[in-house]
């Protein structure tokens, strides 16, 4: 499925389990904010060397497992870092994602994150074969500390109307204007294969690869130049939706532009180019979704939307409130029945018909139908009451850990 089609899940975390997780930090408690975060810690940093032990701890104060957390659940989704997961060591479901990477690569403390509700987080040492660099957050802060998090906007390209102009390119389908507009040279038809069909095969793939694919373009040759820098490489490749047989290579990283063009998986040359690590390849999740118009700054995470809707106010993530009550044909009437469960009728009239149901009679229509469905779980709930037990159902099961106590607050009858 196309990256700009997917749904990154969006529950997971609310607002109160973030301003707990928050207190927690500032009191200088990390290991209690992780667990309120729903992240489980698995290590001791006495189990780390001394040089990746002190980073850790300058940057403990700072580090937000509830920013990570509510990232990786979306990472999670994100096709190009689970393909990344094939490059490990059987780790059942788990993929772990890097924040603190050893010097020579063979340590790291990552969040391991479980693919399916409720995502199982745990923090941990992983050694080598456990994790992927390609996967690695110990070069995007901003998605884990709170002196770096306002900088995911520079990550997407800013706020500047050059960026505007790129990504209006790509959703219009000018990818090679837009790669052009942001800085690159455009290689895609210097490549010749002797065989016809080859070529063929060749093109199409570069195209696809192209086509499908969320890159942070305007600023991604920035990027791309600073890593190649940093690791003393000219040349990286990129991490596409289609991993094989064609991929997407940036290299003259020490020329005036850039170039992007393709190359054969198997090739020799490309054995010795780096991949560009996909959190500094691509746009973040939730950018994905404002650009699409799925997500508002209520939708976010607090300091997701202070970095990328700063114009509105971040009160974010959207709670779950009991809905409107529904019409329901009862009788020769119209009546309202919410969540509350609340009904025009005495009580034992409504035992009546639920008893009759019990004994073998029909299923009770109007408002006793409600109550019935209602109780027993069961589909045919009229508009809106179906959709918000679905929600509902849906955030206990991504963990969300005081949802149901505040509808119960509210009224919610279960
Ligand atoms: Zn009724």
């Amino acid at each position: 499925m196309a990256e700009y089609l997917r749904v990154f899940p969006r529950y997971g975390l609310t607002r109160r389990q973030i301003e707990r997780t928050d207190r927690l930090r500032r009191a200088g408690d990390w290991a209690a904010a992780c667990v309120e975060a729903g992240i489980a810690v698995e290590c001791t940093l006495a189990g780390l060397d001394a040089g990746l032990r002190a980073r850790v701890e300058a940057d403990l104060p700072f580090f937000a497992p509830d920013l990570l957390r509510w990232h990786a659940i979306r990472m999670r989704h994100h096709s190009r870092l689970n393909y990344t997961s094939h490059e490990l060591r059987d780790r059942g479901d788990e993929l772990t994602l890097p924040v603190w990477v050893r010097a020579d690569g063979a340590q790291a403390v990552g969040i391991g994150v479980r693919s399916v509700p409720p995502y199982r987080s745990r923090l941990h040492i992983a050694g080598p074969g456990e994790f992927s660099a390609a996967a690695g957050l110990d070069e995007t802060p901003e998605y884990w500390d709170v002196r770096h998090a306002p900088a995911l906007i520079t990550r997407c390209g800013g706020r500047d109307p050059h960026a505007a102009h790129v990504y209006a390119l790509l959703a219009a389908g000018r990818t090679a204007e837009a790669w052009t507009a942001a800085g690159f040279d455009v290689d895609l038809d210097t490549h010749h294969e002797p065989h016809p069909t080859r070529e063929r095969l060749f093109r199409a793939n570069l195209t696809w690869n192209l086509g499908d694919f969320t890159p942070a373009l305007p600023v991604l040759a920035a990027t791309v130049r600073a890593y190649a820098r940093r690791h003393g490489v000219a040349a990286v490749w990129l991490t596409a939706e289609r991993a094989e047989p064609v991929r997407l290579v940036v290299d003259r990283l020490d020329a005036e532009r850039p170039r992007l063009r393709g190359e054969w998986y198997g090739s020799g040359w490309l054995h010795a180019v780096p991949r560009l690590p996909v959190m500094l390849q691509d746009r973040p999740p939730d950018y994905i979704d404002l650009l699409a118009g799925r997500a508002t700054a209520a939708d976010l995470h607090p300091l997701v939307a202070a970095a990328l809707v700063p114009d509105e106010p971040a009160t974010g993530p959207r709670a779950l409130h009991l809905p409107e009550p529904a019409e329901v044909p009862c009788g020769d009437e119209i009546h309202h029945v919410g969540a509350t469960l609340q009904v025009p009728h005495p009580a034992e009239w409504i035992e009546r018909e639920l008893a009759l149901h019990a004994l073998g009679g029909p299923v009770p229509g109007g408002c006793a139908g409600v109550v019935f469905r209602w109780r027993a779980g069961r589909r045919g709930l009229p508009e809106p009451l179906e959709g918000f037990r679905e929600e509902l159902r849906e955030r206990i099961r991504y963990g969300e850990a005081d949802t149901l106590a505040a509808l119960r607050d509210e009224g919610l009858a279960l």
